[in-house]
């Protein structure tokens, strides 16, 4: 056809009786709430589909004759009622259920900052795992009716569209949202107008539009520069989720951070929480900064005022991973800063400083910018302790303020409806309320186990139809042939859903080693491709369009599954997003992940899996380190023990290779088919409803955000008001203070007076005496304190007792003493320390300064 073509949609007039859908396809309640979905699903699955699961987007296009029957169809309006009065239950009643106590004060508020959200597939302003859990984060804080408000960038292109040809080469697509189609919605001034906040850059300021979305009782705020006002340049800086170049990357940080901070003050919101969710958000901290100094407080104190309510949460292993910027990308963007706030750039840039680099780091930013700080697994902690041990220099990692949080998944989300229907029967209803309770999931084991395999095989099933679907369209569009299609899908068959079936689906980072199975082909071939015990891997997952080794992985799978001996048994999916995830981690038997330790942060598809009865068979690192249970019984899966540290990384690799070789070949495909008479194995039964019992109570979100609440949330509340109260004098103080600690300290030395040893009996005192030298500072600045315990303990477990001042001695020293009866009997050691003691400090060893005898 030739000639210009004009563009026109023509959008159903929605009847009354219908009316109430729009505001259910405005709030990402949805996103959880699966009754919603099949709602819309019901009026007309092709468009459901071709509207990639967006009720929005969805009534917009239905078609008028469809919506005028349904508002007739007495089956269709009595699921309306169902859902309407679900979400209205849900909305009428903010649940503080799972938060004890009453941390928050009316005028409480949490401001959770991240650059990406991933909710739902209608929404693609993510990439993985780090917007996966800040959408999790925001539904948790809806069900538990926290004060909360999101903020984040909406991007015109989220994350690519993957596409796979016939050698495994992947190719990326972007498209561009239409706005109007999102579950977005524009916020607007007291006189209203469309709400603006400005950031300044480079000679310029840009402009950002601000929108809002709805995710249960919580809202999140999202800001996009594609506005006429703003030159073209500027207007691409919300383009593409960790798109452009270096300087896109630090103009989408100043817009999260700076812009952030401005759009919250637009909306009168005055958050006392500020949650910065990986380094991204990290201006954030100088924009609090530079408000506090414009209201006339010094640097020192207005960074102690911000950071006392900062929390700030790394996600990255590796400290290659943490974001930073050459000095002079600074320089230049923060040119104004010198200006405005009259402090020198110098001090700006000594906020982001590492030792022995020129950059300026996001991650130094944060940490020197807030009081509480964690990792997101046990292993993760302790691994973010150790890569930041130098902000704190004197202390161990052990014992320096990195703590953890492990993260959590969100159960509804993630569960299949199947489920829900028979933890209904099964937990009692009201088993959602009761998910951190491990003795409710007890009541797994009511599940009769025909039942219990019967959702299992059923899950299976809906997963297999789908990749029948995905790996049709994949074949033809590459050309291949019809026949050989058949044989592509031999295993992946739904009404034989009796085949072992292994997922792996997660970026294609190299860390995570997709293509570790396919270490040794010839063994891995002798082990799956027994013809009684079949088993059917599936991988799915994208590699950064940048990441070049990451695309030899999606390559060399692709080579695998074209094997001869693999065909059908390996099948690589394309365009891994939420919806493959949710129906992946649904139907498969075992989740795999094998990455390299420690390098997984936390991981949190395992938990996905595990909730919904699939078995982990994962390398014992991040989440799983602390999740894999082999105390009782039964285990709850099966864990790849990493190899020394000592190997280099090719016996690394074959090393741990083989161990997964042999859990497949001893323990995974044995205990799967070793069928009772029942047609199924009881074993793997027991093993699935114990991976249910053991993960669901731990790995939800509800959990982890109670978690925040309590070590993080409820303290940062308190901290900030002590530190702002009085105009702000506690933070003077406390600034004044720390410059006259750390003037001082290299002067505080400790000489021992009298240290007793040798052989006590029980029950007798020991007197132990300690000359401090305290360098001009006041014996109440410091703690002097002996750290008693066995041989070997580590200094977080010793028992702790503060030595009294008890005198000044000459040349400035003074007497510190203690008299103890030891509480054990056997060999003690002990070591004396002193630290400096404020009463306003968050952490007591924040300042990172200790001496020890
Ligand atoms: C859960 C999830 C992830 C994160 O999985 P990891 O185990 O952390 O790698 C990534 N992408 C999607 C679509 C997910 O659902």
């Amino acid at each position: 056809m030739t000639g210009t073509v004009y563009k026109l949609e023509v959008n159903p007039r929605i009847t009354p009786r219908l009316e109430r859908l729009e505001e259910v396809a405005n709030n990402l309640w949805y996103s959880w709430d699966r009754p919603t979905r099949s709602l819309f699903a019901s009026l007309s699955r092709s468009l459901w589909k071709a509207v990639d699961h967006n009720p929005k987007a969805f009534l917009k296009r239905a078609d008028q004759k469809h919506l005028d029957s349904a508002a007739e169809n007495p089956v269709f309006l009595g699921s309306m009622a169902r859902v309407l009065s679900t979400y209205d239950t849900y909305h009428d009643l903010p649940s503080m259920a799972h938060v004890h106590g009453r941390p928050f004060r009316d005028d409480d508020l949490i401001a959770y900052f991240c650059a990406e959200f991933g909710f739902h597939e209608s929404l693609p302003i993510y990439s993985g795992g780090l917007g996966i859990l800040a959408g999790d984060h925001c539904k948790a804080a809806s069900d538990m009716g926290l004060p909360f408000v999101g903020i984040g960038l909406l991007y015109r292109q989220g994350y690519f569209h993957q596409t796979l040809d016939a050698d495994g080469q992947q190719h990326a697509t972007y498209t561009d949202s239409d706005f109007d189609d999102l579950p977005v919605a524009p916020l607007h001034d007291p006189e209203g107008r469309e709400l603006r906040v400005e950031v300044d850059l480079p000679g310029r300021s840009v402009q950002a539009k601000v929108w809002e979305v709805r995710i249960g009782h919580v809202r999140l705020i999202l800001l996009d520069t594609w506005l006429p006002e703003n030159t073209e340049h500027d207007r691409e800086i919300t383009h593409r989720l960790y798109g452009g170049d270096r300087n896109t990357r630090i103009e989408q940080e100043i817009l999260l951070g700076v812009g952030g901070v401005r759009a919250l003050t637009a909306l009168g919101l005055k958050p006392t929480v500020w949650h910065i969710n990986e380094g991204h958000a990290a201006f954030l901290i100088l924009e609090r900064i530079r408000g506090l100094v414009a209201a006339g407080q010094p640097f020192a104190a207005a960074l102690e005022a911000t950071a006392a309510n900062v929390v700030f949460t790394t996600h990255t292993a590796v400290p290659a991973g943490h974001d930073h910027f050459a000095e002079d990308v600074i320089r230049r963007y923060f040119s104004h800063w010198e200006r405005d706030t009259g402090i020198t750039c110098e001090r700006l840039l000594a906020l982001g400083a590492e030792p022995g680099k020129t950059d300026f780091n996001m991650t130094a930013l944060a940490i020197r910018g807030s009081r509480h700080q964690n990792g997101v697994s046990r292993i993760h902690g302790d691994v973010s302790a150790r890569i930041c041990s130098h902000f704190w220099p004197q202390l161990s990692a052990a014992e320096n303020p990195m703590d953890y949080v492990t993260n959590g998944v969100h159960l509804p989300t993630f569960l299949a409806t199947e489920w829900h229907e028979t933890f209904d029967r099964y937990l009692g209803v009201g088993w959602q309320q009761r998910q951190t309770d491990p003795a409710s999931w007890e009541g797994i084991d009511r599940i009769p186990d025909q039942t219990y395999w019967s959702v299992r095989q059923l899950l299976k099933s809906h997963l297999l139809y789908l990749v029948r679907d995905r790996v049709r369209e994949q074949h033809l569009r590459n050309q291949g042939s019809p026949a050989h299609l058949d044989r592509l899908l031999k295993l992946a068959d739904p009404s034989r859903p009796n085949v072992l079936t292994i997922g792996f689906a997660r970026r294609f980072a190299t860390y995570k080693r997709a293509a570790l199975l396919f270490h040794d082909p010839e063994v891995l071939r002798s082990i799956i491709c027994d013809a009684d015990r079949p088993v059917l891997f599936l991988f799915a997952g994208k590699a950064h369009p940048a990441d070049h080794p990451g695309q030899e992985i999606v390559r060399r799978i692709a080579e695998m599954a074209a094997r001869p001996e693999f065909e059908g048994r390996i099948l690589l999916l394309e365009g891994y997003d939420l919806h493959l995830s949710r129906r992946l981690v649904a139907g498969v038997d075992v989740w795999l992940n094998n990455p390299i330790y420690p390098l997984e942060a936390s991981g949190t598809s395992g938990m996905k899996a595990a909730m919904n009865g699939a078995i982990n068979l994962s390398v014992l690192d991040g989440w799983w380190g602390e999740g894999y249970d082999d105390k009782g019984n039964v285990p709850n899966g099966w864990a790849i023990k990493p190899a020394s540290g000592h190997l280099d990384e090719a016996r690394r690799d074959a090393e741990e290779a083989r161990t997964l070789y042999e859990l497949l070949q001893d323990k995974v495909i044995p205990t799967f088919y070793r069928s009772g008479p029942m047609g199924y194995s009881p074993e793997w039964v027991a093993m699935s409803k114990r991976s249910i019992a053991t993960i669901a109570p731990r790995y939800n979100v509800i959990r982890m955000v109670g978690e925040y609440v309590q070590k993080f949330y409820a303290p940062a509340a308190r901290q900030g008001r002590r530190l702002s109260a009085d105009g702000f004098a506690p933070a003077r103080a406390l600034a004044d203070w720390k410059t006259r600690i750390r003037n001082a300290w290299a002067g505080v030395r400790l000489r021992c007076l009298e240290t007793p040893t040798g052989r006590v009996p029980f029950g007798q005192a020991v007197r132990v005496q300690v000359a401090v030298q305290l360098g001009g500072l006041l014996p109440e600045d410091v703690t002097v304190e002996a750290l008693f315990g066995r041989p070997d303990t580590d200094h977080g477990r010793a028992r702790r007792y503060s030595l009294t001042h008890s005198g000044a001695l000459d040349h400035g020293e003074h007497l510190f003493e203690l008299d103890l009866t030891p509480e054990q009997c056997g060999k003690l050691e002990y070591r004396i320390r002193a630290f400096p003691e404020h009463a306003l400090l968050t952490h007591k060893f924040e300042l990172g300064l200790m001496v020890w005898l």
